[in-house]
């Protein structure tokens, strides 16, 4: 089940395929009713606002290390406390997820559902300002949308989204004068005094499907440019496939070997899916890897030090809003767009990234 979650890929057999599709589809319609209700509540949290846990019935407001039910709980926060929002929402199984922080003196931040939290004037101590070394080594912070994508234009379900709705969101993007960007472009805007367009936007692309390849030539089309993380053990797109791409100008990224979770492996099998997916992939393509993204979103700090000693430039969780800081170098979230979404949604989660 965990598997099913924060990413598609694994080695399913078509029956356990078809079976996790339908309950996907069986728990989308489940929690509609709870999205619906939430939104009826009608209360959007504000960046920057200061809100109160409120309407627990005395049992407290979990904080939890990611946007889902499916998160580690961190802390419990009590009724009345009050706390700063970072960013949000993020919707997921059933509710609006937001980003705090301010609830200790480390400066920890995790997320909660923001149906327990309520706008508040009560002044309260300030949070502690994350003391940056980062902005004194004039490190730049950014807002931008990084859309986490899968299959493209092959079957659809959360994470497939068909032909029609990603033209949509593509020609959408360029309309609103969006400009795709690569991930070393941030990374050189973030760390090395780069420029970026005005209104950037990254879109990623997991897994390595063959099914991207349909992604590749509408982007091609429209100038636009894509970051690929793939397996260096291989599964859809071809070396020749990925030669290609990288010459036509768009990011390839590495996704581990074999796409295990990564937290529960002994050291060696660490190093070897981090570096060795990296040597691979460098090797076979005559590309540099700067950028690895962490199967199924899944890392602890154990995995962290791993691709950061494996030469990597940065690291890329699957989910957590828009807002990018040094101080996440190693775990910059993303915006997953499920193959659900339509572009009145897909809209909304752009605008709410960066707003
Ligand atoms: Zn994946």
């Amino acid at each position: 089940m965990k598997k099913l979650l924060p990413c598609a890929f694994a080695q399913f057999t078509v029956a356990q395929y078809v079976a996790a599709t339908l309950l996907t589809a069986f728990l989308f319609v489940m929690i509609l009713p709870v999205g619906v209700h939430a939104e009826a509540e009608g209360t959007t949290l504000r960046k920057g606002g200061r809100v109160q846990v409120s309407g627990t019935g005395g049992v407290g407001l979990r904080v939890r290390s990611g946007p889902a039910l499916t998160f580690a709980r961190q802390v419990v926060l009590a009724e009345g406390q009050v706390v700063n929002v970072l960013s949000g929402p993020i919707r997921n199984d059933g509710y609006d997820w937001y980003k705090i922080t301010g609830y200790d003196s480390l400066g920890s931040s995790g997320w909660s559902a923001g149906r327990w939290l309520l706008p508040t004037s009560r002044k309260s101590i300030a949070p502690p300002t994350v003391s940056s070394p980062t902005s004194r080594s004039g490190f730049r912070t950014i807002t931008l949308p990084v859309l986490m994508y899968h299959n493209v234009g092959y079957g659809w379900n959360r994470y497939a989204v068909t032909m029609p709705a990603f033209r949509e969101q593509l020609d959408w993007l360029r309309d609103s004068g969006y400009t795709t960007v690569t991930l070393a472009q941030v990374y050189d805007y973030m760390y090395d005094g780069g420029k970026l367009p005005s209104k950037p936007v990254v879109l990623t692309f997991d897994d390595g499907w063959a099914s991207q390849w349909n992604a590749v030539l509408e982007l091609n089309e429209r100038g636009m440019m894509g970051v690929f993380f793939v397996m260096g053990g291989g599964i859809g797109l071809s070396d020749v496939q990925l030669r290609r791409m990288a010459g036509w100008g768009h990011e390839i990224g590495a996704h581990s070997l074999t796409h295990p979770d990564l937290t529960q492996l002994s050291d060696g099998q660490l190093y070897n899916e981090v570096a060795g997916s990296k040597k691979t992939l460098e090797s076979r393509l005559g590309v540099p890897i700067h950028f690895f993204a962490y199967p199924y979103g899944s890392y602890n700090g154990r995995v962290i030090d791993a691709v950061a000693a494996a030469g990597y430039r940065g690291g890329i969780a699957a989910w957590g809003g828009g807002y990018w800081t040094p101080d996440q170098r190693w775990t910059e979230p993303r915006i997953e767009i499920s193959g659900f979404a339509s572009l009145q949604e897909f809209a909304y989660l752009l605008r709410s990234a960066t707003e």
